[in-house]
């Protein structure tokens, strides 16, 4: 069973699906395999028929803890240690900086088509839904303190209390601490040396912990959220999800105070992004954006879903990554226009894919070859394509060939590194071409005699040829291929060497080989 339909399967009665973010900056691709993966869940529980709600918090009263290097160093710097959402925004676009930042990452939501009930911590605190909650802990502060030292063994002394408040008189909320809670107030100071990155103002005195004053700490605050929005599933990535680590704190805390049991939890694992060198040269990187203005979204999605929770996602913008997410995206969609429903397991990752509830078939069109054409020159890319079509086009087929095709654009022009260019050399013979060794050139002239006679030049005849040929003249096929590539690309890879030669004119492609062999002739 596909993993997700799994968890589906399991869950019993009403299921709160939840998942959070820190708007603390742009946020990475990463981030997004939690989302996708909640919203798959919830998906998968509403398949099943089960009653199901998906939720979405923004951790919007933590602190700001650095200031993003791609922030104004000066203006920010006097924010660190500020509930977020007290924070100004770096655009007059959004009132704040949560709000602006959480702005961003939910437009990448509703490109993927993950749409759950979004809710802000500041309006949980400031509208007094967890002052039950805060009372609750600050009243079993020896408890919190307990679970603390029983799963992360950290030591808390007996005056800590799990409250920190937002400091009347400099706004940090970072650098205080509570040391007595008594007649529904709570006696704090703000500590010059309360982190080693923010210094508090040195303030203290008595303040109601309530309707938005501060927050617990994020472990307690995890429990409070669970039980305040009945929350059944959720997630953790493999960060917190270690043995001691903040979710078996949270779990802890809620056994021990609240006695109530914490919500279904399975860990992820991260996604490991290589190839940060494009992100330097080229200005545009791995942000959840990034990825999400080059992918269409149900390959985005399909990235993040296909790969099983537990097992770690490697994720680079280069060429033979992408074009096999394609390729392997495509191979579904076949498979699916085979057998069509009731869908196997092997298929529920296209479903859960798309953005809408079912499956729309088109006919697929190979995205690295899409690539190789975009960079023929005086090619039209919609005519070949449509010659290129074993099937007539549907207006559908139209309309995720256009994508691609857009797709493809921005990756050559953003991500694709110079090795990974496809540079014809059409007007001289490369200089590699000029040290073929006598067996490539024989194997080239061979070539010429075969090509002359080939009835049809397409990709598949004219790759059946270049194999029959090296088969002939029993030179290495490693060395056959070198020898195409070094004519016509100067270099010794390069796109599938039956689809190279198909998007060049017969006539070209014969006289070139044929100046090549003239030319060693000449040697
Ligand atoms: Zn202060």
């Amino acid at each position: 069973m596909f993993w997700a339909d799994k968890i589906a399967a399991d869950a019993q009665g009403y299921q709160v699906v939840n998942d959070s973010k820190t708007p603390s900056g742009r946020v990475h691709v990463g981030s997004l395999r939690g989302v996708v993966i909640h919203d798959v869940i919830y998906r998968a529980l509403k398949h099943a028929g089960k009653p199901v709600k998906f939720l979405y918090g923004v951790d919007d009263y933590d602190a700001l803890d650095t200031v993003p290097k791609y922030l104004d160093k000066q203006k920010f710097t006097p924010y660190l240690g500020f509930p977020l959402c007290n924070v100004p925004a770096p655009e007059d676009t959004a009132s704040d900086y949560a709000k602006y930042f959480m702005g961003e990452f939910l437009e990448v939501f509703e490109y993927l088509g993950v749409k759950p009930e979004v809710y802000y911590l500041r309006d949980l605190y400031r509208t007094g839904k967890l002052n039950p909650y805060i009372d609750t802990f600050l009243k079993n502060a020896n408890l919190v303190r307990e679970a603390y030292k029983e799963v992360s063994k950290a030591d808390r002394p007996n005056n800590w209390y799990p409250f920190q408040v937002v400091c009347e008189n400099c706004g940090k909320i970072a650098t205080t601490f509570v040391t007595k809670y008594s007649g529904g107030k709570v006696f704090y100071t703000c500590k010059p040396d309360g982190t080693d990155w923010v210094g508090g103002c040195g303030h203290s005195g008595w303040v109601s912990p309530f309707d938005g004053n501060g927050k617990l700490p994020w472990k307690v605050e995890w429990v409070a959220k669970w039980d305040l929005l009945g929350v059944t599933i959720e997630m953790a990535g493999k960060d917190h999800s270690q043995k001691g680590g903040s979710r078996d704190v949270a779990n802890a805390i809620s056994r021990k105070v609240l006695k109530k049991q914490p919500p279904f939890h399975s860990p992820y694992e991260f996604i490991l992004v290589n190839g940060t060198k494009m992100s330097s040269s080229k200005g545009v990187g791995s942000s959840a954006q990034e990825i999400a203005a080059l992918l269409p979204p149900e390959l985005l999605r399909f990235l993040m879903l296909r790969t099983p929770p537990r097992t770690v996602i490697n994720f680079a913008p280069n060429y033979e990554t992408v074009s096999r997410l394609f390729r392997d995206y495509d191979i579904l969609i076949s498979k699916y226009q085979h057998q069509g429903d009731p869908l196997t397991e092997e298929l529920m990752p296209l479903l859960y894919a798309q953005l809408g509830e079912e499956i729309k078939p088109f006919h697929p069109f190979d995205f690295s070859t899409l690539i190789s054409l975009l960079q023929i020159p005086r090619l039209n890319i919609h005519q070949e394509v449509a010659q290129r079509s074993t099937n007539p086009l549907t207006e559908f087929d139209q309309q995720i060939i256009n994508q691609r095709i857009a797709t493809a654009q921005k990756w050559l022009q953003d991500y694709a590194d110079e090795e990974e260019k496809l540079v014809l050399y059409l007007e001289q013979v490369p200089e590699k071409a000029k040290e073929l060794t006598e067996e490539q050139v024989a194997y080239l002239a061979k070539l010429v005699e075969n090509l002359r006679h080939i009835p049809n030049w397409e990709t598949e005849e004219l790759q059946t040829v270049l194999f029959s040929t090296s088969k002939e003249l029993e030179i290495q096929q490693a060395n056959a291929f070198k020898a195409i590539y070094f004519s016509f690309l100067n270099k010794e890879r390069g796109p599938k060497a039956g689809g190279l030669l198909s998007y060049l004119e017969k006539s070209f492609v014969i006289s070139r080989l044929e100046d090549i062999v003239r030319l060693k002739a000449q040697v």
